[in-house]
């Protein structure tokens, strides 16, 4: 047994949510939604975000709604382990900027009895699978796919549409870049 295990509650069941959509479909907004009712029913709550979407705040998740709760900031998801290890629920936003060992450490987390919620885009600007966002849809017990509406049409949207042509997977930005577009509005922006 390792030091983290030590921390564990024997007999208590810890499970993971994945909250799942394209921009302005209202993750964070639900993700913080979640971690508020948590800490009402005075649950010790951590939440983490990457160094990378520093767009809004260095130290809260925030919606694009202006909600927002107090975050810790890291590099690397492995750095969860220890810096969680006395919370009961365990928020990570913007989950696809993160590498593929979040797969593990979620189900190391939800095997030591913590709730873990993870709110993160599915799909990339090209509707591409963003890992490691599938594996973990494929590990969570429950799973909430947000939509957004499509400024086009107004029809459910699940896509998030590029406004630049830059081919770069990640730019950090908000509504100057990218809109929320249904499957019959979404394209694939020429390149340059
Ligand atoms: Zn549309």
């Amino acid at each position: 047994m390792n030091e983290f295990e030590l921390h564990s509650i024997p007999g208590e069941t810890g499970w993971i949510e994945v909250i799942a959509g394209c921009m302005f479909s209202g993750k964070t907004e639900e993700l913080i939604r979640r971690l508020r009712r948590a800490q009402i029913a005075k649950q010790n709550v951590k939440i983490f975000k990457p160094k990378i979407d520093a767009r809004f705040s260095n130290n809260s998740i925030v919606s694009h709604s202006e909600q927002s709760l107090p975050s810790i900031l890291i590099d690397d998801i492995n750095e969860v382990i220890e810096s969680a290890k006395d919370a009961k629920v365990i928020g990570i936003d913007e989950a696809q900027f993160f590498s593929s060992d979040i797969v593990n450490i979620c189900n190391t987390l939800a095997n030591n009895g913590k709730r873990v919620i993870v709110a993160g885009l599915d799909q990339d600007y090209k509707g591409i699978p963003f890992e490691p966002m599938p594996q973990l849809l494929a590990i969570a017990e429950y799973i909430t796919k947000t939509l957004a509406i499509c400024v086009v049409c107004g029809n459910p949207a699940d896509k998030t549409q590029r406004k630049t042509s830059s081919s770069e997977r990640v730019i950090v930005g908000a509504s100057d870049i990218y809109e929320a577009r249904c499957r019959k509005c979404h394209y694939i922006p020429n390149e340059s």
